[in-house]
């Protein structure tokens, strides 16, 4: 047996760290307390590959949760945001970059008509939530348990006790209120979201149309369209969250791959190349309640920011058919290698996938809800998540992420993954 990486250099910035930053991280999974171990200090990166600041080596699966489609320092778009710093990197007025990218969100997503750019995802649905309830005049928000929106105050809501129930808040400093109009309901569950309908008048229903932030979930068959239905009939808002699934699982989203259009579509993430951009969309009578065409107000200093903008059409402009194929190929030849590592590890994990996403469940499947997430082994999946990284494998430190596939990634980088993974999976399973 090696020795193992050394992680001073990471241990020393903590401990600077720790009395400068709280948790010593500027977004609290990054602590990797998940996974039982200290945080990371990263220096580079480059493709699929990363390097800390002790000179470890790791293949990313993160890919920065997910904005990194093309990888790491893409030469497209490194030359792309380089060449938009030299002209200026914010006027706070308007640019042509805006429009392109508008226009190229508007030709890939079907339910985007108009955009409103902004700087973060939990910003975007922030706003598409003001929008949906200036629309409809009404105030309570339909969600569904395990599903992350970003750290908007009426998002941070859990379940109380019983089923379609009122919200209560899911951290200290969010009003009861805020979270009271949260509705909160399971993945999945149609008996579940037609009760809440049933009692409440929401101003939209909001989920993730491919669930990723309870580990990657797909909707049951026919799911989605009785989403819709019920938007429909009850007068809600559809609103899809894809700051993940955007352009990430198919050209135009998890909304093209299941031919199931929003009212309004949030976008993060990929839109941004991995510089702050994200985005809310929808047709004109929507959007053009917003400020200033209408009255809905929502502002940003650096929306729509020359570098983002600069970074996000660089990105999209490599996503094509071929693009699309070969992260669908590349997602399926590791979920299988995987599956089939663990199956000769003997680890009961269930490996949930599609293009882009991905992740090992430490438990038998199907996993069709946070409420089954919840019950895997996360003592193993911390376990499974040390023994990668000290084989040079950087996975989203804990079981309720998804891997992140990206075009950077080569076969030869898969078959190594799925050879440490069996390794791996071995030496933790009990
Ligand atoms: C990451 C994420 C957000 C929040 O985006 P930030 O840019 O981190 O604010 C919102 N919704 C989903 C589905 C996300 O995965």
């Amino acid at each position: 047996m090696s020795a193992g990486p050394s992680w001073a250099r990471s241990q020393e910035l903590y401990a600077r760290a720790l009395d400068l930053l709280p948790g010593g991280v500027n977004s609290p999974v990054r602590g990797m307390g998940a996974i039982g171990r200290d945080p990371i200090f990263i220096a580079e990166g480059s493709g699929a590959e990363l390097v800390d600041v002790d000179g470890n080596r790791y293949v990313d699966w993160m890919c920065s949760w997910g904005p990194l489609i093309a990888g790491h320092a893409h030469p497209a778009v490194v030359e792309a945001v380089t060449a938009a710093a030299a002209r200026g990197t914010s006027f706070g007025a308007p640019t042509e970059a805006e429009v392109d990218l508008a226009a190229e969100v508007v030709d890939r997503v079907p339910g985007a008509e108009m955009v409103r750019l902004v700087s973060s995802g939990t910003e975007a649905t922030m706003s598409a939530i003001r929008l949906a309830r200036a629309a409809t005049g009404r105030e309570k928000l339909l969600k569904f348990t395990g599903a992350y929106h970003g750290h908007v105050d009426g998002l941070l809501a859990q379940a109380g006790s019983g089923l379609a129930t009122a919200g209560v808040p899911a951290s200290p400093g969010v009003p009861a209120a805020q979270a009271a109009a949260t509705i909160l309901v399971p993945w999945n569950d149609r008996g579940a979201v037609e009760r809440a309908l049933a009692e409440h008048d929401v101003a939209a229903i909001l989920a993730e149309p491919y669930p990723a932030n309870m580990g990657f979930v797909m909707p049951a068959a026919g799911f989605l369209p009785f989403l819709r239905r019920e938007a429909d009939r009850t007068g809600a808002l559809l609103v899809f969250d894809e700051v993940i699934s955007g352009f990430r699982v198919a050209r135009g989203g998890a909304q093209e791959r299941e031919a199931v259009t929003p009212d309004l579509t949030v976008l993060g993430k990929v839109i941004g190349g991995g510089l702050p951009a994200a985005a809310y969309a929808g047709p004109p009578e929507l959007m053009n309640l917003i400020a200033p065409a209408g009255e809905v107000y929502q502002a940003g200093t650096l929306a729509g920011n020359p570098l983002a903008t600069a970074a996000g059409l660089a990105t999209l402009e490599l996503l094509d058919a071929a693009a699309y194929e070969r992260l669908g190929a590349v997602s399926r030849t590791l979920a299988e290698g995987l599956h089939l590592a663990a199956r000769e590890a003997g680890a009961p994990v269930h490996v949930a996938w599609t293009t882009g996403l991905l992740t090992v469940f430490f438990r038998e499947g199907p996993v069709a809800s946070y409420e089954d997430a919840r019950a895997c082994e996360l003592d193993l999946h911390g376990a499974f998540c040390r023994a990668m990284l000290a084989r040079g494998f950087y996975l989203p430190p804990s079981q309720f992420e998804a891997w992140f596939p990206s075009l950077a990634h080569t076969d030869e980088h898969v078959e190594r993954t799925v050879t440490a993974a069996r390794e791996a999976l071995a030496e933790v399973s009990p």
